[in-house]
């Protein structure tokens, strides 16, 4: 696999998205970093969307619900690039029933080399990383040589 680098910008795109357990976490965490928050785009999962943009008062894009193609929805949007930050409280504790949109949404955010953050004390590291404030260079899969070794 070759690689080529691409630029997150510094007015980052961050996709939150909390399963049910966890909202509330996610929510008293955003309202936290509100300040920080306002700085990049949001973009989150239906439900997880109408709740942090009732109780928190931020600007947020919402996707489906996750158990109708909303994860799936941000994993398009991580591969073309519109993503570059993943902030997904997910349960530990409860099986959910798309499952498997769950572990395909956290196997492209590695392929595509994105930060994720699957809990509060991740999503506090990086929150205050430096590089949340400036343009970031990050290694991607060459998609034109891929393609042509396979052609
Ligand atoms: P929701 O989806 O924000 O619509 O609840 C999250 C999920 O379960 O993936």
């Amino acid at each position: 696999m070759k690689f080529q680098e691409i630029l997150s910008p510094a007015r980052k795109h961050i996709a939150l998205i909390a399963h049910d357990n966890q909202k509330e976490a996610l929510t008293q965490w955003c309202l936290g970093h509100r300040a920080s928050l306002e700085k990049h785009e949001l973009f989150a999962t239906g439900t997880t969307a109408q709740r942090l943009i009732t109780e928190t008062g931020l600007s947020v894009t919402a996707m489906l619900s996750g158990p109708l193609g909303g994860d799936q929805q941000i994993g398009a949007k991580i591969c073309s690039a519109e993503i570059d930050i993943l902030i997904f409280f997910w349960d530990p504790f409860e099986p959910m029933p798309h499952d498997p949109d769950v572990k395909a949404l956290l196997r492209i955010a590695a392929v595509w080399n994105i930060p994720v953050a699957c809990n509060q004390a991740s999503a506090d590291f990086l929150i205050r990383s430096t590089l949340m404030a400036d343009e970031y260079s990050r290694l991607v899969p060459d998609y034109g040589s891929y393609i042509s070794q396979r052609t």
